[in-house]
């Protein structure tokens, strides 16, 4: 075997979540399946759908993808860890408080438990965004184009009943896995205006299931874009 030791491709942590899914979904196919017609087909979508979202990806791994006949769970394994073996995930950039002071307008001493908590979490994991509980309050950051975007949103008392669907990482959970937070606006006649969403409470766990920041940034804009519009 060539040990050949380049650089790894950096991509964002919703697009590795996206990569990971689907080479891991080859595997489960295996298992859950006999049929090589239906293992083949697997396969085949499996690689459409990634080079939708990684236009190279084709052009670096059609070949390995045409060598793999989905015929034992080892060469499968191989195919996947040389796929994930090739990126790494880009870290979100450390913060300084007076960064995101005027975003977010919270006291001094919430706004440096918020971005300590932010340091921290970036340094240690591979995040799309981050998110704090401080009282009745989930502060939220992520950065879109080089550009930080945050909201202060509030947390409804109300326990949800049975299982809800995370707006972030569309996955399904139940009682305090998630809340509902409402990202409230005054628009240019003074009224106020909220828009409301199901989100995971642990940060840590929609990291590993999300797939599009967009969701996020586009909630987390609500109130700026909502007060911009005049
Ligand atoms: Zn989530």
């Amino acid at each position: 075997m060539d040990i050949v030791i380049k650089g790894r491709e950096e991509v964002t942590n919703e697009d590795y979540n996206f990569l990971r899914v689907r080479m891991r979904r080859l595997e489960e196919t295996y298992k859950q399946c006999i049929d090589q017609k239906v293992r083949q087909a697997v396969k085949e979508r499996t690689l459409y759908e990634i080079c939708e979202r990684f236009p190279n990806f084709f052009e670096d791994y059609a070949e390995a993808f045409e060598a793999c006949q989905m015929s034992s769970l080892r060469e499968i394994v191989d195919l996947t860890d040389m796929v994930l073996g090739k990126y790494s995930v880009e870290k979100l950039p450390t913060i300084q408080a007076s960064q995101v002071k005027k975003m977010l307008k919270l006291k001094d001493k919430a706004l440096n438990s918020f971005v300590k908590g932010y340091n921290d979490a970036v340094a240690q994991r591979d995040l799309t965004y981050y998110s704090q509980r401080i009282d009745d309050k989930l502060v939220f950051l992520t950065q879109k184009d080089g550009e930080l975007v945050g909201a202060v949103t509030q947390v409804s008392k109300a326990q949800r009943k049975g299982e809800c669907l995370c707006h972030f990482c569309r996955k399904f959970r139940r009682g305090d896995e998630i809340l509902f937070v409402t990202n409230s606006a005054r628009t240019a006649k003074g009224e106020y205006s909220s828009l409301g969403q199901s989100i995971c409470s642990d940060y840590e766990r929609c990291n590993q299931d999300i797939e599009d920041r967009e969701r996020v940034v586009k909630f987390l804009r609500y109130k700026s874009d909502t007060e911009a519009e005049r």
